[in-house]
């Protein structure tokens, strides 16, 4: 042991040897064309590719930043029964559900916010597909209830962004009834005369697609998102036939009349405060003029001059 041992060496370590630690997610590769971006890049353009345009999946909150002005507010959602059936399959259904919290930061697969887009008032309800495949059980069912009477309350729109595998399996018949329950919950909505609004985001299928993600009054989609209610293939093993090229993808569903709109997501937030403007504008919903001042009623029309019938 000498003195280059001892002294020099760790010197010369710390100064050239230690490898420098590199955040791993510097970089991100796209999913869909295998190309590299800087991790700052995609942030920029809300994690849309740079360089195929291919969108990937964002979470509940990133998704509510992009879309609502600064400052919204997100909600406190009432207590839902955890686990109501005490379902296990090869784990106990409590046991994932911690996990999920503990992962994703938040109580279940659904945040409510209130806030403005554009300046236009707005409640927003967006899905957490990272937590458990933004399954609806009934916790999400009640952020969906809340989150449209908040709507009614505050006179404002209610835009939900969907992105989910169907009902939660774990809550069996309790998930189901989530269904019918979201879908009055967003009729109350519309009888309140305010706009719903839907952004099918990828993936939105099963028990979320056959409830209230396809009664909007506008149906927009985000590219490429994935939307169907069994996969492609169950149902091509159930029909025995090939299924046409971008089979339950957003543009065929546009081509198909399924969707209004397919809107990329640097455009969503413009586009929605649109709807909106359009929407709620004073003027398009004046009321009908009093009866006294409608005009002589209008003669029934002459039958159509034609070829004579033959008696
Ligand atoms: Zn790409």
């Amino acid at each position: 042991m000498n003195w280059i041992s001892e002294w020099a060496l760790p010197k010369i370590k710390t100064l050239f040897g230690a490898p420098r630690e590199v955040p791993e997610n510097l970089w991100h590769k796209c999913p869909a064309c295998e190309q590299m971006i800087f991790h700052r890049d995609l942030e920029r353009n809300l994690h849309v590719c740079t360089h195929c345009g291919h969108h990937m999946r964002v979470g509940a909150r990133q998704r509510l930043d992009y879309t609502l002005d600064e400052g919204w507010q997100r909600i406190e959602l009432p207590k839902a029964p955890q686990d109501p059936l005490r379902f296990r399959d090869q784990r106990r259904y409590v046991e994932r559900l911690r996990e999920a919290q503990a992962k994703v930061g938040q109580e279940d697969a659904v945040v409510v916010a209130h806030g403005a887009i554009e300046g236009n008032r707005v409640v927003a309800a967006a899905f957490e597909f990272s937590f458990l495949g933004g399954s609806m059980g009934a916790g999400v069912g009640e952020a969906l209830v809340t989150a449209a009477r908040l709507a009614v309350l505050q006179d404002a729109p209610l835009i939900v962004f969907t992105a989910s595998g169907g009902a939660r399996m774990q809550e069996g018949a309790i998930s189901l009834m989530q269904m019918p329950r979201t879908v009055i919950a967003t009729r109350m909505v519309k009888e309140a005369g305010l706009p719903f609004i839907v952004v099918l985001c990828d993936p939105t299928t099963g028990g979320v697609t056959a409830s209230f993600a396809m009664l909007g009054d506008i149906q927009i989609a985000e590219p490429g998102a994935m939307i169907g209610f069994a996969g492609a293939r169950v149902i091509e093993q159930t029909v025995r036939e090939k299924l046409p090229e971008g089979f339950q993808r957003a543009e065929y569903l546009l081509e198909h009349g399924i969707l209004d709109m397919v809107v990329p997501r640097p455009e969503m937030r413009a586009t929605l405060a649109r709807l909106i403007g359009l929407l709620r504008l004073p003027e398009r919903v004046a009321p009908p003029p009093p009866m006294d001042e409608v005009a002589e009623p209008v003669p029934a029309l002459a039958a159509p001059e034609g070829p004579a019938v033959p008696a």
